[in-house]
């Protein structure tokens, strides 16, 4: 799918009015964030009640793709047109200041507004690709292929990113020149995100050595 230029933060519901520095226009900026990001949280309105629920999410050029078991709530409700919302943070830092109220943290945020509609058929089917790629990067190939139930058992939307906002916080504290001299540490602690050593499925009944893809995993999510 072709990447939109339309800038962000452009609508009246995206328009960021606290701290609106931190606000990033960059369409690139919320690409890096959901390209970073395995997890959205979406939140929907039920007969009055709004949800928030967590599900994987992968970007296709200037959409974002979800998927879920025909079966579930979330999706039937994404599927019949209902307006939704989705929240992605990468969390890069808490900030320690010498105040409690200037300590904070850093990261990275977006907030994606907009309807989803359903794939179907080819389009449907390279959105699996593209979700398998995205959560799995370097798997696919080697996975037994998705069966034509598995395909039907499942729904994937596709949300446009045309309506979107991105913040931004990257910095050290803020205190008060006056509280600079207080006796206590003050900076940034990084918070990373990587993954740990992989243990094998105790079901694995016969000796793959490490696939090259996996040592390659812990370095990927920036
Ligand atoms: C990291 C992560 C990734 C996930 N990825 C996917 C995905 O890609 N696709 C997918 O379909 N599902 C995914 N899930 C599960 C998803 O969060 C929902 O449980 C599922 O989609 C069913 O939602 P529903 O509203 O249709 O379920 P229902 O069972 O109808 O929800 C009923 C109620 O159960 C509670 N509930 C449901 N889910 C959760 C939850 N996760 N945490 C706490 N309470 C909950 C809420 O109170 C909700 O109102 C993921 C969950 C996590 C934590």
């Amino acid at each position: 799918m072709e990447s939109s230029n339309a800038p962000l933060g452009a609508t009246k519901r995206t328009t960021l009015h606290r701290i609106p520095h931190k606000e990033v226009k960059d369409r690139q900026a919320l690409y890096q964030i959901l390209d970073a990001a395995l997890v959205g949280h979406v939140g929907f309105v039920q007969e009055d009640q709004p949800f928030v629920i967590p599900v994987a999410i992968a970007r296709d050029g200037d959409s974002l793709l979800l998927h879920g078991s025909k079966a579930s709530r979330l999706f039937k409700i994404l599927a019949s047109g209902a307006s939704c919302a989705v929240s992605v943070t990468i969390l890069d830092a808490l900030v320690l200041a010498r105040s409690a109220f200037e300590s904070s943290m850093n990261y990275r945020s977006a907030l994606v507004l907009g309807k989803a509609v359903e794939l179907e058929g080819v389009a449907k089917e390279r959105a699996f690709e593209r979700l398998t790629d995205h959560l799995l990067p370097g798997r696919r190939e080697s996975l037994r292929p998705t069966t034509e139930k598995e395909i039907k058992q499942t729904t994937i939307l596709t949300l446009s990113l045309e309506e979107a906002s991105v913040k931004i916080s990257s910095k050290f504290p803020a205190d008060e020149e006056e509280d600079l001299s207080w006796p206590v540490w003050a900076g940034n602690v990084p918070i990373e995100h990587r993954y740990g050593t992989p243990v094998p499925d105790p079901r694995m009944t016969v000796a793959h050595p490490l696939p090259e893809y996996l040592k390659e995993w812990p370095e990927g999510r920036t």
